[in-house]
């Protein structure tokens, strides 16, 4: 077997798993009074201070949420509601076309059903914002904008994204920026202080801790309105908090950011000779994202195949025992081209032709020799198989 889907989840880190496994033998309720509920609220606080410490930020600036949706929800939302309370005439809502559904759906939720004016802020080839655009999106009436959302790394193509520039454009306006993390903690360095972000999406499981965990980093003095209301168990956010999970999430965020350095610089070079050897064996295959290595996460390498439907590639080598994905494993599935590679200016042929490999702290050469030794007769089965005819819209099953 060969894992190349740790962008979609990663394994559970030792130091994780130890965590959660010691928390789960307590049995108290963080809110209650008594010594159980004590001991729960103590594993949830040092959990806080871990999660601060690896994120550079301060403990209560630490929302603990259900992962990486909630947060982007909950930072969306929840800024776009606190900033039209302010000035209604405040509807825009500025993102990158390359964001995550788990930021693109909310936008547009919030385009449909409160009033905001959605505009998508356009990326180049690789998939970096283009940042004049942004510029002048904003120039064009400052008041008006609600909030900025620029992903750090996109999930898909593994460009990174000059949230320096984004910040220091919006905050020269006192606008808001958030940024998803989920790609880009525990892969580069992200301390949240110097980055001068207002809010922050981190989610446990791609970082090596458990699923349905995670957190919303918000700096001190930004204003969001909550999603959930009920006990406020977390200020921003009711629910009873899941301690074993937040130590499990803690524990693995504070191993993936310490060994994060090291981590890129192996990812990074056995990536490169994964992209080496496929274009070897495949030379018209098309890699997609930055080229630079700087400008990319250290373990995706994004590839499309002319000729090939994505979806065939992945089951075939699937039969092969090697795991990836057709782009975003949240929206594999969905047999049309990634809004990603769309948005890049990829032909929408040529775009359904795509996988992507990610690598991550359980990655091995034999991974990435495994690959190259069944990539040859994948590629040629799939190129065989060519395309699904297209149906008139008559025959079309409805
Ligand atoms: N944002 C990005 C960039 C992601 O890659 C993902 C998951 O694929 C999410 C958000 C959603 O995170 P979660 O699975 O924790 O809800």
């Amino acid at each position: 077997m060969a894992f190349l889907d740790h962008a979609a989840t990663t394994p559970i880190r030792p130091e994780s798993l130890v965590a959660l496994t010691v928390a789960y033998e307590h049995t108290g309720n963080a809110s209650s009074l008594h010594a159980a509920g004590r001991q729960a609220r103590k594993t949830v606080e040092e959990a806080r201070e871990s999660v601060a410490a690896s994120l550079g930020c301060g403990p209560s600036e630490v929302i603990f949420t259900s992962g990486g949706t909630e947060s982007d929800n909950l930072a969306v939302k929840g800024l776009y509601w606190a900033r039209r309370a302010e000035a209604r005439g405040r509807v825009r809502v500025l993102c990158s076309a390359v964001e995550h559904h788990a930021v693109l759906d909310p936008v547009a939720w919030l385009g449909s059903h409160e009033g905001a004016v959605v505009e998508h802020i356009p990326v180049d080839r690789l998939g970096r914002i283009d940042v004049d655009a942004l510029a002048h999106m904003i120039a064009l009436d400052p008041d008006s904008v609600a909030l900025v959302s620029v992903m750090m790394a996109n999930n898909e193509v593994g460009t990174v994204q000059p949230i320096a520039e984004v910040v220091r454009l919006a905050h020269a306006h006192g606008i808001p920026v958030h940024s998803d993390g989920v790609q880009a903690v525990g892969s580069l360095d992200v301390d949240f202080r110097l980055s001068g972000l207002d809010a922050l999406t981190v989610s446990s499981h791609k970082v090596g801790g458990p699923h349905g965990a995670g957190a919303l980093v918000v700096g001190r003095g930004v204003s969001i309105e909550p999603l959930l209301h009920g006990g406020a168990q977390e200020r921003l956010r009711s629910g009873t908090l899941d301690s074993p999970g937040i130590a499990g999430f803690a524990a693995a965020l504070a191993a993936a950011v310490d060994g994060h350095a090291e981590a890129a610089h192996r990812l990074t070079s056995l990536r490169n000779e994964l992209v080496a050897g496929v274009l070897e064996l495949v030379p018209d295959v098309v890699v997609s994202g930055d080229p630079d290595s700087a400008g990319r996460l250290p373990g995706h390498a994004h590839f499309s195949f002319p000729g090939c439907e994505g979806d065939a590639l992945l089951m075939l080598l699937d039969a092969r025992g090697i795991e990836c994905s057709t782009g975003s494993a949240c929206t594999a599935g969905i047999p049309e081209p990634s809004h990603v590679l769309l948005a890049m200016g990829v032909d929408p042929e040529l775009a359904r032709g795509s996988l992507r490999f990610s690598l991550g702290h359980t990655s091995t050469p034999d991974d990435v020799r495994t690959v190259l030794n069944e990539l040859t007769p994948v590629v040629e089965r799939a190129r065989r198989a060519g395309r699904p005819r297209i149906r008139p819209v008559s025959d079309a099953v409805r």
